[in-house]
C-alpha cells in the first residue's frame, strides 16, 4: 500500500464550500488541514485593533511578521489563536473579513505569510486552501482543486451562517460585500484568485458538500492518497 503523503491546494472565491470540504477532506486522508484565510483574517483583526491604516503596506507588513498566531484543534474544530487569547469567532466577523480582503493586497503581508504558509506544507500531507495556493503558494501540488459557485448561492450560504451566529445582515448587503470582495480578489496585482492551469474546476452551486467531498476524495486517492477513515457525512 501506497504511504506517499499528498500535497492538496484548493482554492475558489469567499463562500465557495471550500472550507467545509477541505477540512472534512483532511479528516479523511489524515492530514492537516490549512485555512490561509484565516491567516488573513488574523492579520485584519490585529490591524483593526491595532488602529492601523488598511492601506499601510509597512505597517500592516511589520505587524504580520511578528503576529504571534497559533492554530489549535478542540472538539473537531480547528481554533485561531493570538498569543493568549482565542480568536476563532472574531475572525468570522465581517468587519474582519473586509479587513483581510483589504491588507491581502498589500505585498509585504502576502510575503510575511507565505513563508509561513510554505512551511507549513513541508513533508506533504496537508490540504491547504485559499485564493492563490495553487498559483502561488504551492504550485508543484500535487493535487489542485478549483471550487466556485454561483454569487446566488455564496450569498445564500454566507447570510445563513451570519444568521445562524446572530449577525441579521440583510441579504442584498451580504451579496454586495460578496461581490465586492471577488472584485478586490481577483482584480489585485499581487496573486489575484485565480485557477490554475492544472487545478480541477467543481461547481458546487446547488450540490451538497457531501457529493463535492466524494469527488474530490476520488480525485486525491487517484493522485496516490489513502483513506485514513471513510469521509463521514456531515
Ligand atoms: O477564505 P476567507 O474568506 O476566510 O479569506 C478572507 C480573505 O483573505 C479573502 O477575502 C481574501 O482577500 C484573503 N485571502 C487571500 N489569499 C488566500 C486566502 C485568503 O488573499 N490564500
Amino acid at each position: 500500500m501506497s504511504t506517499r503523503r499528498i500535497t492538496i491546494a484548493i482554492d475558489g472565491p469567499a463562500s465557495s464550500g471550500k472550507g467545509t470540504v477541505a477540512r472534512r477532506l483532511a479528516q479523511a486522508l489524515g492530514y492537516a488541514y490549512i485555512d490561509t484565510g484565516a491567516m488573513f483574517r488574523a492579520v485584519g483583526l490585529a490591524a483593526l485593533e491595532a488602529g492601523l491604516p488598511l492601506d499601510d503596506n509597512h505597517a500592516v507588513a511589520t505587524l504580520a511578521e511578528a503576529l504571534p498566531l497559533r492554530f489549535g484543534w478542540a472538539g473537531g474544530r480547528a481554533t485561531a489563536h493570538l498569543g493568549p487569547r482565542e480568536v476563532t469567532g472574531d475572525i468570522r466577523r465581517e468587519d474582519v473579513g473586509q479587513a483581510a480582503s483589504a491588507v491581502a493586497v498589500l505585498p509585504g503581508v502576502r510575503r510575511a505569510l507565505l513563508m509561513l504558509q510554505r512551511s507549513m506544507a513541508v513533508g506533504g500531507g496537508v490540504v491547504m486552501d485559499g485564493r492563490d495556493i495553487g498559483t502561488v503558494v504551492l504550485p508543484g501540488a500535487d493535487l489542485k482543486i478549483y471550487l466556485d459557485a454561483s454569487p446566488d448561492e455564496r450569498a445564500r450560504r454566507r447570510h445563513a451562517e451570519l444568521h445562524a451566529r446572530g449577525e441579521h445582515v440583510a441579504f442584498d448587503a451580504v451579496l454586495a460585500d460578496l461581490r465586492a470582495r471577488d472584485a478586490q480578489d481577483s482584480g489585485r496585482a499581487e496573486a489575484p484568485l485565480r485557477e490554475a492551469d492544472d487545478a480541477v474546476r467543481l461547481d458546487s452551486t446547488g450540490r451538497p458538500p457531501d457529493e463535492v467531498l466524494q469527488a474530490i476524495v476520488l480525485l486525491a486517492l487517484d493522485r496516490g492518497a489513502c483513506l485514513a477513515e471513510p469521509p463521514a457525512a456531515e
